[in-house]
C-alpha cells in the first residue's frame, strides 16, 4: 500500500477521512497536530512555547515538527496517513528526504473556505485531538461525550472564530507550491470535500 499525505485547509475533513481509513484499512495515521497537541498535554517547556504558537493560528517550526515526525514513523514497515504535514514546501522537500524510495499518493481535499469557520465553530475533539465530531453533521451519541473513549469532548482553543481566520491565511499563503510540486511529478488527486463524510470516503477510496 502506498503512503498517503492528506492536504487540505483546517477543517476540510482530513482527520476524520483519516480515522475511517485507519479503521477500515491497514493505514497507521500519524497527525503532526496531534503530536504537537500531545507535547502541549505534558506541560513541558516546549509544550507551552507550541501553545503559544498554536492559539496564534500560526506555524510551529519546522524543525521541531520533523523532530516529532521522525519519532513518530517506521516507514520500513508501514503504509501511513500523513495528516496535516507537509504544510509548507520546506517541509515537502523534507518529507521527500524521509520517505526516500517509498511510494506516495497525495490527495487534496478541496473547500471553498468561506463556510468553515461555521464548520470549524461545530467541532468537538477529544483533548488529544484523536476523536473528531461535529455537533451539526456528526454529533456523538450523548451530548459532550466521546463515543469511543467516554471522555469528555472540548472544542479546541484554535477553533476560535479569529484563530481560525488566521489559519485559513496561513494555509492559503503555504500550501499553493506544495501543490504545484506534487502535481508536477503526476502524484497529486484532487477531491471535491464540499460532500458528505460517506461520499468524500469513498472518492478517497477510489483513488487508493
Ligand atoms: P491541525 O491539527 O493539523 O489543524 O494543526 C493545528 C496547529 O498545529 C496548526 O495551526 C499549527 O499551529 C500546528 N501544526 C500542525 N502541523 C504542523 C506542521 N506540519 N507545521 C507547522 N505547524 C503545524
Amino acid at each position: 500500500m502506498k503512503n498517503l499525505i492528506l492536504l487540505g485547509s483546517p477543517g476540510s475533513g482530513k482527520g476524520t477521512q483519516s480515522a475511517k481509513l485507519v479503521s477500515l484499512m491497514s493505514y497507521t495515521h500519524v497527525s503532526t497536530g496531534n503530536l504537537l497537541r500531545e507535547e502541549i498535554l505534558k506541560e513541558s517547556e516546549l509544550g507551552v512555547k507550541i501553545k503559544k504558537v498554536m492559539e496564534s493560528g500560526g506555524l510551529v517550526s519546522d524543525d521541531l515538527v520533523v523532530e516529532l515526525l521522525r519519532k513518530n514513523l517506521s516507514l520500513s514497515d508501514k503504509a501511513y496517513i500523513f495528516d496535516g504535514y507537509p504544510r509548507n514546501i520546506e517541509q515537502a522537500k523534507t518529507l521527500a528526504n524521509i520517505l526516500e524510495e517509498s511510494d506516495f499518493l497525495a490527495v487534496f481535499l478541496k473547500l471553498d473556505t468561506d463556510d468553515l469557520v461555521e464548520r470549524l465553530k461545530h467541532r468537538r475533539v477529544t483533548r488529544d485531538g484523536k476523536y473528531i465530531y461535529n455537533l451539526e453533521s456528526n454529533p456523538p451519541k450523548v451530548d459532550g461525550v466521546c463515543d469511543v473513549t467516554g471522555e469528555e469532548l472540548v472544542q479546541r482553543d484554535d477553533d476560535k472564530e479569529d484563530i481560525v481566520r488566521n489559519r485559513m491565511k496561513v494555509f492559503k499563503e503555504t500550501i499553493s507550491p506544495v501543490l504545484s510540486l506534487y502535481r508536477g511529478q503526476g502524484k497529486l488527486v484532487e477531491i471535491d470535500a464540499n460532500r458528505n463524510l460517506e461520499d468524500v470516503y469513498n472518492s478517497l477510496i477510489e483513488c487508493i
